[in-house]
């Protein structure tokens, strides 16, 4: 959501007895909503990405690449360019209201937390045509180009999930400012580091002093052959004596064998890519809310981008858990360290974790799915229930609310309007779960929306948009054949957890639910047939009624999970898709411009390529500088900033990649195609191919 207008922002001793006020106002604001909106109907199937972008400074001759704070500047000329407005652009310094245009308006930036950040949405969500999937690259690349054009010769937008070196000791923002503020308290980096609109630092500073201490960000060192084992954070000082958090490391936040990181800005510091789809209404929204929370680890997994933190490369390959740690604002009471007395309830999550509720009226949903630790506030949901709204979604909103709001500016607790959400929002947009589901907001005319938060951004917009669209046709597919992916919360928690480890798109299994047809297993492959068709008469909702849970999910790899298994026996994600596209009227330029995006993912999954992940680790281990001691220096950052940058180039200009002689770049985008109809222009590779090998 956007920022709250400015105000007087609570420091936490005053914010934490404010918290009830809001919480009890969210609630109210909450059920002003339900109230409108729980019969919408008939709502468009709208969606809309999210791209993160990192600013950097690069030259070709520099040895330091640096990010650069100038975020304000940059938005503020994109808000203050006329020949923009002209078109229909609308840099937004505060969301705006979505625009209305017959043609598709220019794209729209957004503020993020880092100051070397930016975010661009489209100016207005797609809709549900299929030619349209076709105009997100497109648009994708319009905006990293007027993102540019609206930068210093030597700025970048790029889309890697973290900079490798920040908080490396010395130099790594530009300007330069030391480390060690009053607000983030951090050894590694400067307050400077966030935007410095009052919400950010705020945010950063209360869930610090919520918590007693700095958050704890360590992520495991990568022992190449030259690491030392035991390997001590070289970069950690264990004298300093500004803050009383400076005790943390003395106090043993720095273990052996973990890159220790100790603030806020190295996890919302991360780019990620994001995926909101609007319902037709509350019951197709909660649905879709349900079943793509399974996909959530596999598509995390499958988008690894994230190996290197502050100069070394990590243990693992993902970004979740470093920003899980990175605003972990529970005490020591709620994490379980000490018996409880001031606080209410011990709390099994961050407030930043994976999904702890179900939400459909499905009866397919049954009760061993659900989590048997989650937490509520049972105050609050009586008051919800009072008001109308049913024990399950009664329930998610009284696990969210067990959350204190972080940031609290007084002006905003002088009386409460019902118009609006802003409480409500308030705690809502502070639980970050991988997906979220969002009410209609007071003012607009918009539905019922979910959001798909795990996937992590990648280097160029044809695998943005691959994986953008591919997640679109899931949803559409899922919706169509009313597919089941349920499983226990509980596996969905732990294959979080799997994907974090390095490869684990190759290396890992995942639970995933066996059967997703809503028929009976004995008739379950008969979703290749004409029964399966939108409008046959398919047997819906009967389950497979009987079957003890754990028999309905197994262990299985990405690669079956997406591509089918060898025995047959799932389907696979994308075989499934193709069956919705062979359902549906798509003409063949488009199917073919799919079939692209398709092959892109279907390789990935079977390892065919590389992820963005591997492909940074492969790139460092072959760098001349690199000494296999898991240290990622200022050269090989360099290198790598500056291959990105190439392969960004080449991307917009004439995707031919030969010659760049980029280490790994065939195994990272394969048979990247110069468009349908033509040879691949790249690798050797023909790109053309739906990759399912038919
Ligand atoms: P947030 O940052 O809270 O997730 P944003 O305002 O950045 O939300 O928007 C997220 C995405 O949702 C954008 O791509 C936007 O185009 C899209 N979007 C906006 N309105 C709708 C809608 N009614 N239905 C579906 N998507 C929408
Ligand atoms: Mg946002
Ligand atoms: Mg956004
Ligand atoms: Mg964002
Ligand atoms: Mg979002
Ligand atoms: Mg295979």
């Amino acid at each position: 959501m956007g920022l709250l207008a400015l105000g007087t922002a609570l420091e936490w001793p005053e914010a934490k007895k404010r918290a009830d006020q809001v919480r009890e106002w969210g609630i109210k604001q909450l059920l002003e909503i339900w109230n409108k909106a729980k019969g919408k109907e008939r709502d468009a199937m709208l969606w809309g990405d999210e791209v993160e972008y990192l600013v950097v400074t690069y030259t070709k001759d520099e040895e330091k690449v640096l990010l650069s704070l100038r975020q304000a500047q940059i938005l503020e000329a994109l808000a203050t360019d006329k020949e923009l407005a002209k078109e229909g652009c609308v840099p937004a310094l505060q969301d705006g209201p979505v625009q209305k245009s017959k043609t598709h308006p220019l794209p729209v930036f957004h503020p993020e937390f880092g100051r070397f950040m930016l975010e661009a949405t489209p100016g207005k969500p797609w809709g549900i045509g299929f030619k349209e999937l076709l105009d997100v690259e497109p648009d994708m690349k319009l905006r990293r180009k007027i993102a540019k054009d609206h930068m210093l010769s030597n700025e970048h937008p790029i889309t890697l999930t973290t900079f490798p070196q920040i908080g490396i000791p010395g130099q790594f923002t530009d300007p330069y400012y030391p480390p060690s503020g009053s607000k983030l308290r951090s050894q590694f980096v400067p307050d400077e580091i966030a935007n410095p609109h009052i919400r950010f630092p705020t945010l950063a500073a209360n869930i610090r002093w919520r918590r007693g201490r700095k958050v704890q960000v360590n992520v495991p060192v990568f022992h190449d052959k030259n690491t030392p084992t035991p390997w001590k954070d070289p970069t950690v000082n264990y004298d300093l004596h500004n803050w009383p958090e400076d005790d943390d490391v003395r106090n043993g936040a720095s273990p052996d064998d973990f890159i220790h990181m100790d603030a806020m800005a190295f996890g919302m510091g991360s780019c990620c890519l994001q995926i909101t789809f609007q319902a037709k209404n509350i019951t197709e929204g909660r649905q879709m809310y349900d079943q793509l929370s399974p996909l959530g680890p596999i598509m995390l997994a499958l988008t690894a981008a994230t190996p290197i933190y502050k100069g070394f490369l990590a243990n693992t390959d993902v970004r979740w858990n470093q920003i899980s740690r990175a605003v972990d604002c529970r005490t020591p009471e709620e994490l379980g360290e000490k018996p409880l007395k001031n606080d209410r309830w011990r709390i099994p999550k961050s407030r930043y974790a994976s999904n702890s509720t179900y939400i459909s009226t499905d009866p397919r949903l049954r009760p061993e799915y659900m989590d048997p630790d989650l937490v509520i506030d049972p105050k609050i949901k009586a008051k919800l229930m009072e008001g109308g709204m049913d024990d399950l979604l009664a329930t998610h909103f009284a696990h969210l609310f067990i959350r204190d709001p972080i940031v609290i500016f007084e002006e905003d607790l002088q009386e409460l309007d019902l118009n609006k959400t802003d409480h409500f929002e308030n705690i809502q947009s502070t639980n970050w779960q991988h997906m979220r589901f969002k009410p209609p907001p007071a003012e607009n005319n918009i539905g019922w929306r979910v959001e798909f938060r795990p996937m992590e951004i990648q280097v160029t917009d044809f695998e943005n948009a691959a994986f953008s669209v591919f997640m679109v046709l899931v949803t559409r597919a899922m919706l169509s054949f009313d597919l089941n992916f349920y499983i226990p919360i509980k596996k969905v928690d732990e294959n979080m957890e799997r994907a974090h480890a390095v490869d684990a798109v190759l290396r890992e299994k995942f639970y995933f639910r066996k059967n997703p047809f809503p028929l009976r297993p004995s008739r379950a492959n008969t979703v290749f047939g004409d029964e399966s068709r939108p409008g046959s008469a398919m047997p819906s909702r009967c389950g497979s009624p009987g079957l003890p849970v754990d028999e309905e999910y197994g262990e299985m790899t990405i690669d079956e999970i997406i591509n089918g298994s060898a025995d047959g026996d799932f389907p696979g994600l994308i075989p499934i898709v193709e069956s919705y596209l062979d359902s549906v009227n798509v003409d063949v330029e488009t199917r073919c411009q799919l079939a692209t995006y398709l092959s892109l993912i279907s390789k990935r999954a079977s390892g065919e390529l590389d992820t963005t992940a591997r492909w940074i680790r492969n790139f460092v281990d072959a760098h001349p500088r690199y000494k296999h001691d898991s240290v990622v220096d200022d050269v090989i950052t360099h290198d790598l900033i500056g291959a990105v940058l190439a392969i960004g180039e080449r991307e917009s200009a004439n995707r031919n990649f030969a010659g760049l002689g980029i280490h790994g770049l065939p195994r990272l985008l394969g048979g990247f195609r110069g468009g349908c109809g033509q040879d691949a222009v790249t690798n050797g590779e023909n790109g053309n191919g739906n990759g399912n090998g038919d």
